[in-house]
């Protein structure tokens, strides 16, 4: 299970940027983001996608962080570009039950202290959806851009030159 908590969002300033945030999670494998304030729309957004391209995924808002850190069973690692740099700490980390925290401002110091690694993706200051991307595809050995969605109505097949999408009717093969 990996998880991905957004610290800090403000909307509507913070909308695109946590929407990004939210699809890069769902395409290198995470399973579910939570995200501290309540927003309607980037639920909708995202489950519009989900329903769309496949699952299973989830997202939360309106979540309290703290209960989520509380109850996460497995180890929490904080982004931050003032952490260990990746390369030294990615070999101490489980893969599983992992859950990532970005922020979109300033972070509180808790984070720093609460969270079982703070990884930096290089030590210079960049974006949470690159961290982001980068984190999870050297968490997961790259397995997370080749996962299998369920319950998609449309499939992209890959192609060199062009679109292809393929449109899923349930129950027709
Ligand atoms: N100005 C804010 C501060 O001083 O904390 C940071 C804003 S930054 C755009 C938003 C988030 O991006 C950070 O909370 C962190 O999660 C992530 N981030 C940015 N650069 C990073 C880096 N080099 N390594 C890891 N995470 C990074």
């Amino acid at each position: 299970m990996i998880g991905v908590l957004r610290w800090g969002h403000r909307i509507p300033r913070d909308s695109r940027i946590s929407t990004h945030v939210v699809l890069t999670a769902r395409a290198f494998g995470a399973d579910i983001v939570y995200v501290d304030t309540e927003d309607k729309v980037l639920e909708d957004t995202v489950n519009s996608v989900v329903e769309r391209f496949g699952g299973p995924f989830e997202i939360r808002t309106g979540v309290s962080w703290k209960k989520v850190v509380r109850e996460w069973k497995g180890v929490k690692v904080h982004l931050t570009m003032y952490g260990e740099h990746i390369d030294d700490a990615l070999p101490k980390i489980p893969k599983d039950d992992v859950l990532v925290i970005v922020g979109a401002e300033k972070v509180p110091r808790d984070f720093y202290e609460m969270a079982d690694f703070n990884v930096a993706v290089g030590n210079q200051p960049h974006s949470e959806v690159a961290a982001l991307a980068v984190f999870l595809d050297r968490l997961l050995d790259g397995k997370g851009l080749k996962r299998s969605y369920e319950g998609a109505q449309v499939e992209i097949v890959p192609n060199p030159r062009g679109k292809t999408v393929r449109e899923n009717v349930p129950g027709r093969e």
